[in-house]
């Protein structure tokens, strides 16, 4: 009989956006689902939270079909520059709840921002890192560089000339509604650590030196007493409204389907912005809600198994 373990969740998106090229999806799910699928092994053999999401995060960074690590999007000057960030509620001998965060800002040569974020939380006193000071810290911390153009994948080159070829405002707004790809995850533990962490290449036609939510706590990523967080879509939007924090803080009195829809609706919609979230609350129980066109899921609970999933929106449509 297979030994029984208590509860764990993981929680994976492949970012909000658009439905995606029909011919990508088969790989995609099959990405995603390889993310989960790794996470939720470390979680089943009783590892933590943070090396779940760390683990399906990295596998989603390494594919060239997501918009984060190699495969970023470029920006309006030919670039790769990602974001990324970690976050963990680390119950302590004493019942208090430790909080700890690490992210990365506008880096351009480091394959796997998040093990990066991740080093930022453990190996300094410090929350944010950004630019090349960052990366030097990166080969300080034993994490490789790599060359800036090794981030570059054929397809992030082909969008990017194609973009560059029509170029004006009104495409650039309607490029940015079909963005997609970035990746998140979150994870509870048999523990009861929580942990989230969220990678991304940006939003398509962004400036060089631009930073979304996915670097800002409380933004892109949150994880406390109640519950984690990941975010995906208009960052802009999402900063401004301290997404994740805001939806972690609706968990005290919802489920995490109803408040990762509340948060959408109340405080993205009216933005007339697009976005998506995944929680996992303390019982495990997940949650998402995005108001694009798809967003699309990979699950994994110590009593269902995986899961994957493209979600149609579930939450108001972006107002004004
Ligand atoms: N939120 C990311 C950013 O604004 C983009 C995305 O999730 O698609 O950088």
């Amino acid at each position: 009989m297979a030994k029984s373990i208590g509860t764990c969740a993981l929680i994976v998106h492949g970012g909000a956006g658009a439905i995606g090229p029909a011919n990508e999806r088969a790989n995609r799910k099959r990405g995603m689902l390889e993310a989960v699928r790794r996470g939720a092994a470390i979680l089943r053999r009783g590892g933590s939270a943070l090396d779940a999401v760390t683990a399906s995060v990295t596998a989603l960074e390494d594919d060239p079909l997501f918009n984060a690590g190699y495969g970023s999007l470029l920006n309006s000057e030919g670039a790769v520059e990602m974001d990324a960030s970690v976050m963990v509620a680390r119950p302590q001998a004493d019942g208090r709840i430790g909080l700890h965060a690490g992210a990365v800002a506008a880096i351009t040569r480091v394959k796997n921002p998040v093990l990066l974020a991740r080093a930022v939380m453990e190996k300094t006193g410090h929350l944010l890192m950004a630019g090349p000071a960052a990366e030097r810290f990166a080969r300080k911390a034993g994490i490789p560089l790599c060359r800036a153009e090794d981030l570059i994948s054929e397809r992030a080159r082909e969008r990017w000339r194609a973009r560059m070829q029509r170029e004006n405002r009104a495409n650039l707004v309607a490029e940015r509604a079909q963005a997609h790809g970035t990746v998140g995850a979150v994870a509870l533990d048999v523990h009861g650590q929580l942990a989230a962490a969220t990678s991304t290449g940006g939003v398509p036609g962004k400036m060089a030196g631009r930073v979304g939510d996915s670097a800002l706590i409380g933004a892109g990523v949150y994880a406390d007493a109640v519950g984690a967080a990941s975010a995906t879509g208009h960052g802009e939007a999402i900063i401004m409204s301290a997404l994740c924090r805001e939806a972690v803080r609706l968990l005290g009195r919802s489920t995490p389907t109803r408040a990762a829809q509340l948060a959408i609706t109340r405080l993205i919609a009216p933005q007339g912005a697009e976005a998506g979230i995944v929680l996992i609350d303390t019982g495990g129980r997940i949650g998402y809600a995005h108001n694009a066109d798809s967003m699309e899921v990979g699950t994994f609970h110590s009593a269902k198994g995986i899961s994957h999933r493209r979600a149609a929106p579930n939450a108001a449509k972006p107002r004004g």
